[in-house]
């Protein structure tokens, strides 16, 4: 077993650190006040390639594996869990065009998300409840060469700042009755819908998607009818999960070094609180959690690039470093006492976006269904 990272793998996860300290930390302030996503943060990282991580080189992307977007979105997630979201999403949305999508598709679509020129977003949650993916009520009939799309999506990430948009809507019953297609933004019948203001991962766009009788050429199809279904749950578990997974990883990160830090500076009785045996035990407790949930992440997408399955470990991943951000935050701002609830501090901060984290790409009853399942194979 080797644990370690590659030479390329450690330069890459210095660069990005050092462009999310420079560039993406100033923007924070102003992202949690307005809710708005920086879009000339989003210029720079396209510049430099993070967008097209996964994207094949041919079609203008890095080409690189899993494990580099980990990296990747860890070290985004450890300055703005947000923007590591922001980003995330359009990686899941440029998935099911690199991995299901024919040649044309690649060509039309690919360079310009790779690039950045476009941003890309996946939709599946609909009013009806996002873990019941079968209830959705999106529909799109066949009429001669075009499909017809009614329906609304929410929760959706992305929203108003993605041209390219990935969804899945009902061509039939059950679960051979879902399809996946692409919409263009300036697709007549189709508009953004509201746009959230949520108390965490601020500075991300979360919003609604209105399909009003909007007509998609058969040729924006991803995989063949019937497909959505195998389009989506492959995507979310292979792409969706493990990016809130990093992002999460970075909070838990945030939250070791903020408390660490803290326990030093702060002098209770003459000496710093970083002596005292119960505030050791916070810091033991936000270790563990981070070592634990980097282990599950990394090996799982090392998993991911040698090609092999890995929908539970993906969830479990998903399910222990999200609900280890809260955990981890909560304890921050017990370290901090006071200070940890003032919003000019971060602790405040972390606690609002891991809370964020736990329902995307599925909550954790659904990632313990998937885990379950895989166990009772077990024996
Ligand atoms: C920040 C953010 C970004 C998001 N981005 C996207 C996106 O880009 N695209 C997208 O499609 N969706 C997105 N979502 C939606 C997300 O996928 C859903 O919130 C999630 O799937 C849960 O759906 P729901 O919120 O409708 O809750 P519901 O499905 O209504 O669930 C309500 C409660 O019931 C529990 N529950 C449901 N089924 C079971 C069961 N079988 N057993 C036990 N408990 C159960 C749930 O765990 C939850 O606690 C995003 C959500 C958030 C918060």
């Amino acid at each position: 077993m080797d644990f370690g990272f590659t030479p390329e793998q450690e330069m890459l996860r210095k660069t990005v650190r050092e462009f999310a300290e420079k560039e993406i930390a100033p923007k924070i302030d102003w992202m949690d006040e307005t809710g708005e996503v920086p879009m000339d943060i989003i210029e720079k990282m396209a510049k430099l390639g993070f967008m097209g991580v996964l994207v094949p080189k041919e079609y203008g992307g890095l080409g690189m594996g899993h494990i580099e977007r980990m990296i990747l979105l860890e070290e985004i997630g450890r300055v703005s869990p947000a923007m590591a979201n922001t980003v995330q999403v359009h990686h899941l949305g440029t998935a099911p065009i690199v991995v299901f999508g024919t040649e044309e598709q690649k060509k039309k679509w690919l360079p310009p998300l790779a690039k950045g020129e476009k941003i890309a977003t996946f939709a599946v949650t609909e009013p009806t409840g996002g873990s019941d993916v079968l209830g959705m009520q999106t529909t799109a009939k066949l009429e001669g060469n075009n499909y017809i799309i009614n329906g609304r999506k929410c929760f959706i990430t992305n929203t108003h700042i993605a041209s390219v948009i990935g969804i899945a809507a009902k061509t039939g019953e059950g679960p051979k009755g879902l399809s996946a297609f692409i919409i263009e933004s300036d697709t007549p019948g189709f508009k953004p819908g509201r746009k959230e203001n949520k108390f965490g991962l601020r500075g991300c766009n979360t919003g609604e998607l209105i399909f009003k009788n909007c007509k998609v050429s058969k040729e924006n199809i991803i995989g063949k009818e019937g497909d959505g279904l195998k389009v989506a749950l492959v995507s979310i578990s292979n792409v969706g999960r493990p990016g809130i997974t990093a992002g999460a990883l970075g909070i838990v990160r945030a939250c070791l070094e903020e408390a660490v830090k803290y326990s030093k500076q702060r002098v209770l009785y003459g000496k710093p609180i970083s002596d005292l045996q119960a505030i050791q035990w916070h810091l033991a407790d936000i270790y563990m959690d981070y070592e634990i949930s980097k282990l599950l992440m990394y090996r799982a997408a090392w998993l991911r690039d040698k090609g092999e399955r890995c929908d539970a470990e993906n969830a479990m991943a998903k399910f222990w470093a999200t609900e280890a951000a809260v955990r981890c935050a909560q304890k921050t701002i017990t370290v901090f006492g006071a200070y940890g609830c003032m919003k000019e501090l971060v602790p405040q901060r972390l606690l609002r976006d891991a809370w964020l984290f736990i329902s995307g790409a599925g909550t954790s009853e659904i990632m313990r269904i998937i885990m379950a399942r895989q166990a009772l194979k077990m024996a």
